[in-house]
């Protein structure tokens, strides 16, 4: 398959969408995003990327970002982290207070904010810095040591952050966190500020596609803990569309509200898309366009 015309392709067939979407404003730096952008990259299991586009332009990895702390997570605590957080898809918003306080402080999976900022809750105690253990591990899996938060990005989340806030009170106040409010919200809010591309993600991304298996060839995951974090991309990382996620582009995938989304082949491939108009649920538009594109054109999905 040539893959790089495949990508070419691609990008130029969502251009009509660019317009379609609306730039994340609850945030106030990301409102300031200009919308008309889309790239598109493609990491092979061996580790060669090619992209299209925007590929090499950074921007806000938001939720994208809790792949990786999930991740790191599981790989120090193993079934222990199941007992604070669930893994079944909400079917509500991924910010929302209601169901939490059905569910006595048990957020319903890792990727809603509730279960993120549990499991930085929990990546905190387990390495003593949550935010450095997911900066490291993005810097050593992509090579590059310049990956770092944008200040201006998680400063306007902390200002803005009232809804996060409570989240993380209403959970301490059902004994789900283990460290003072407002050390997991900084890490939280930084991890969600990191600024990278679309071929810096899908690297990083590799490690779910390698069955756990690091760029270094270190095992970060078992196959099965791979397979697990597959199944809650699929099942949980979209917000409430990932059933229609799951329809239309039949990958494992998680996506921010920056407009990336990394979407993962397992044994063969990691991708990243980002483009900045979201639709009503928070996903990229030209973003889930591309990839179910990529899924037809191929043939290649889980399913
Ligand atoms: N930092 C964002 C928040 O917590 C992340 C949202 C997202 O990308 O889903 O509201």
């Amino acid at each position: 398959m040539d893959e790089q015309q495949l990508l070419n392709d691609i990008t130029r067939n969502v251009q009509p969408l660019l317009d379609k979407g609306r730039v994340a404003d609850y945030i106030p730096a990301l409102a300031r995003v200009n919308p008309r952008q889309f790239g598109m990259a493609l990491a092979t299991v061996e580790g060669e990327v090619c992209g299209a586009g925007d590929w090499q332009t950074r921007f806000s990895v938001q939720s994208v970002a809790k792949t990786f702390s999930l991740a790191l997570a599981l790989a120090a605590d193993g079934e222990r982290l199941w007992q604070r957080v669930g893994r079944e898809p909400s079917g509500n918003p991924f910010n929302s207070l209601v169901q939490l306080e059905y569910e006595q402080g048990i957020p319903r999976n890792p990727f809603i904010n509730a279960g993120a900022l549990v499991v930085v809750d929990r990546l905190l105690t387990l390495t003593g810095d949550s935010w450095a253990s997911v900066r490291d591990f993005l810097r050593s899996e992509t090579g590059n040591d310049q990956i770092d938060f944008d200040g201006e990005i998680a400063n306007s989340e902390a200002s803005y952050g009232h809804r996060n806030a409570a989240l993380a009170h209403f959970m301490a106040s059902y004994g789900n966190l283990e460290n003072p409010v407002g050390d997991v919200l900084r890490h939280y809010f930084q991890q969600c500020a990191l600024s990278m591309n679309c071929a810096e993600l899908a690297k990083a991304g590799l490690f779910l596609a390698r069955h756990g298996i690091r760029a270094d060839g270190s095992r970060l995951l078992s196959r099965s803990d791979a397979k697990r974090m597959n199944a809650v991309m699929l099942t949980c990382g979209t917000y409430d569309a990932a059933g229609e996620f799951a329809y239309r582009v039949g990958l494992p995938g998680k996506s921010g509200v920056g407009g990336g989304i990394l979407a993962i082949v397992p044994g063969r491939y990691s991708l990243c898309v980002w483009s900045p108009g979201l639709d009503s649920h928070g996903n990229s538009v030209a973003g889930v366009e591309a990839l179910d594109l990529f899924t037809t054109r191929t043939g290649l999905s889980v399913f």
